[in-house]
């Protein structure tokens, strides 16, 4: 599934390539999404895109008097590729600029393919996302003050996208491991001092997912290939019985919020 990391990789794809460049044509081949794409969207030829933005997983292309909102779901990927280019039997839409498709692949369908003209961050799917967790707005003492309230545990604090957006569920144990926490820790009980290490760990492991996909970026221009995961070193995540990285301790796994979490006993009290 596309996490923040890959959303923000494809986001720095696109970026340089539609910016300032008319959008000619749309094609749907398939409107049946998560939502059916709305008729809104057939007009948007001849608009000018004026930025590509992300919040959360949201994709959101500015055209002026209304945005784009493009989320890839399970399964989603965009690409830029040459126009004329043959679709294959899961890309449901493109986007006509210049010489080249946007093109939305997506064999689950879970993905969506939106049009708002009111100010995105009042859209009723993104007005009720957290803090972006690469922000400057989530520090130390954000945290802290936003897990003041939570009695659950800090593991499925931070799959709660109302509250930070778009962790995930790799991203939350790696973290976890990194600060020394231990998954069950009830969000409310954690220091200011841990809150400080949690936070730079957050911000450690989603820029380094990011850097890892930068390398692939020319992937996003003139090529259809599939969407790769980016390889970085994973600490925890899916390793349980194997030692830990750091000091050897089998890796455990546990369940929280019917997710799978990963950590060491020893590494994370
Ligand atoms: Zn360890």
């Amino acid at each position: 599934m596309p996490e923040l990391p890959e959303v923000e990789v494809t986001r720095r794809g696109i970026a340089p390539y539609l910016v300032g460049r008319v959008i000619a044509a749309v094609t749907v081949r398939e409107p049946r999404l998560r939502w059916r794409v709305p008729k809104a969207v057939h007009a948007i030829p001849g608009h000018q895109v004026r930025s590509v933005k992300r919040r959360g997983k949201y994709l959101l292309l500015d055209c002026g008097d209304g945005h784009l909102i493009l989320h890839l779901g399970m399964s989603g990927s965009l690409r830029l590729v040459a126009a004329g280019t043959p679709a294959g039997k899961h890309d449901h839409l493109d986007l006509a600029v210049g010489d080249r498709l946007l093109r939305l692949r997506d064999p689950r369908r879970f993905g969506a393919v939106l049009w708002t003209a009111a100010p995105p961050e009042a859209h009723r799917l993104i007005r009720h996302l957290g803090v972006e967790p690469l922000s400057r707005s989530l520090d130390a003492n954000r945290l802290h003050a936003l897990t003041r309230a939570h009695r659950t545990s800090i593991k499925q604090f931070l799959m709660d996208g109302r509250r930070i957006v778009g962790v995930g569920n790799i991203y939350a144990s790696e973290s976890l491991f990194l600060a020394a926490i231990h998954p069950r820790t009830r969000a409310s009980r954690l220091s200011r001092q841990r809150c400080a290490r949690l936070v730079r760990a957050i911000k450690q492991t989603l820029r380094a997912a990011i850097n890892a996909g930068g390398s692939s970026l020319r992937d996003y221009v003139g090529s259809d290939g599939e969407p790769g995961y980016f390889q970085t070193r994973i600490w925890v995540y899916d390793r349980a019985g194997q030692p830990c990285r750091r000091c050897g301790a089998p890796i455990r796994r546990i369940v929280q919020g019917q997710r799978a979490s990963y950590y060491c006993p020893r590494c994370q009290r």
